[in-house]
């Protein structure tokens, strides 16, 4: 079987960003990524897609974003940005290799591959994001529901949807973005169990994350007291309030019930819908590391700050509220892998 020092499972940015910290610990770490790139899920977002962060807040470490730093690059900005980030890494990057399962062996860890070829790794960082496995909250009648129904992850642009009735289901970032895009196309209603609460793109000309940072709240260690991340705010630069204001998407609270077609609301009104998309978040995409005993019984890594509180030479980089606010952003990410690159270094396995 071969031995490799650290196995890193994923290479988006968080799998990049951790290769980068291992590298400068002196450690040699194999980057096995599923799909065959290294952009993370950033080619599978909606088309429209650009940053909320400005470029100037949106690097890895060692690599600046290029052009302007108050500009909010594109998506596929940010796919080319980490394919050339992955390109100036010195590490070994094997594309078109999913990680199935990974067992105990002795001190190492025992990995399977797609096609059934093994692999012993000394240590192993998990960074293989959320986007792979999307929340479906229980709703009343859901199950019930014969219309359409996609989650967030699974939608590109809003022309297939044109003159449909469309209910989006949740309150943050996606679920309001792709509200008001669809709402120039269609009829959408924004289902929320609480009004959406909104955060200025800008307050007095500068971007909210450069109040962020200054305040220290971007960095802030408080992730591991939160039992539930907080309600995210919806980053808007005027446009989403405005939307939300005029009625496309309009607001309601959750439909109490949905059956066949149709769904009810809560003034006890029922009405034919074609779509429902659920933009309710996502979890740790972790499946892989069942036999190994590192998850709790909802599938959630047991860690603290990113190091596995089962097994010393495991790791987590990219998790939401990891370490801090910033734990799942470009710009964060590198902060809690160098962290993890410096307990892997002391880790007492090491040959
Ligand atoms: C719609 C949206 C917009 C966002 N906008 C911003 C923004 O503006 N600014 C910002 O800083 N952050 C933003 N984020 C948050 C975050 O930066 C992204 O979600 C980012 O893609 C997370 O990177 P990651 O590497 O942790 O996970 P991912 O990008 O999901 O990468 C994980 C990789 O792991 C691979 N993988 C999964 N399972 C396995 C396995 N078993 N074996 C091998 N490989 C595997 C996947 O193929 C994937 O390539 C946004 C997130 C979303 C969803």
């Amino acid at each position: 079987m071969e031995q490799v020092d650290v196995a890193v499972i994923g290479g988006g940015q968080s799998g990049l960003a951790t290769a980068y910290a291992l590298r400068r610990q002196g450690l040699q770490p194999v980057i096995l990524e599923a799909s065959d790139r290294t952009a993370g899920s950033w080619p599978l977002y909606y088309d429209s897609l650009t940053l909320f962060s400005p470029a100037g807040y949106s690097s890895l470490p060692g690599v600046p974003f290029d052009g302007d730093p108050d500009r909010y690059p594109h998506r596929d900005e940010v796919v080319a940005y980490l394919l050339r980030y992955a390109d100036r890494l010195d590490a070994d990057i094997r594309t078109g290799t999913r990680v199935l399962e990974v067992r105990p062996d002795g001190d190492s860890f025992a990995l399977t591959l797609k096609g059934g070829t093994q692999l012993s790794a000394r240590a192993m960082v998990s960074a293989s994001g959320i986007f792979g496995r999307p929340h479906r909250p229980a709703l009343p009648g859901l199950k019930s529901f014969a219309g359409a129904m996609l989650y967030a992850a699974e939608y590109r642009a809003p022309e297939p949807f044109a003159r449909q009735r469309v209910v989006v289901v949740g309150a943050g970032n996606s679920a309001v973005q792709i509200a008001a895009e669809l709402g120039a196309h269609a009829q959408v209603t924004l289902a929320t169990r609480h009004p959406v609460r909104f955060a200025r793109q800008l307050t007095l000309g500068r971007d909210l994350h450069w109040w962020l940072t200054r305040t220290g709240i971007y960095v802030l260690p408080v992730g591991r007291f939160l039992r539930t991340p907080p309600t995210q705010l919806v980053i808007d630069d005027g446009r989403y309030r405005a939307a939300v204001t005029a009625g496309a998407p309009d607001r309601r609270p959750v439909f109490t019930g949905a059956d066949g077609s149709k769904v009810t609301w809560a003034d006890g009104s029922a009405e034919d819908v074609d779509t429902i998309l659920l933009a309710t978040g996502y979890r740790p995409d972790l499946g892989y590391l069942t036999p190994l005993g590192a998850l709790d019984e909802h599938g959630h890594p047991l860690h603290r700050e990113g190091i596995s509180l089962t097994h010393p030479g495991l790791a987590y980089v990219g998790l939401e509220w990891q370490r801090s606010l910033s734990s799942n952003s470009l710009r964060g990410v590198g902060r809690d892998a160098a962290r993890i690159a410096r307990h892997l270094a002391a880790h007492p396995t090491r040959s």
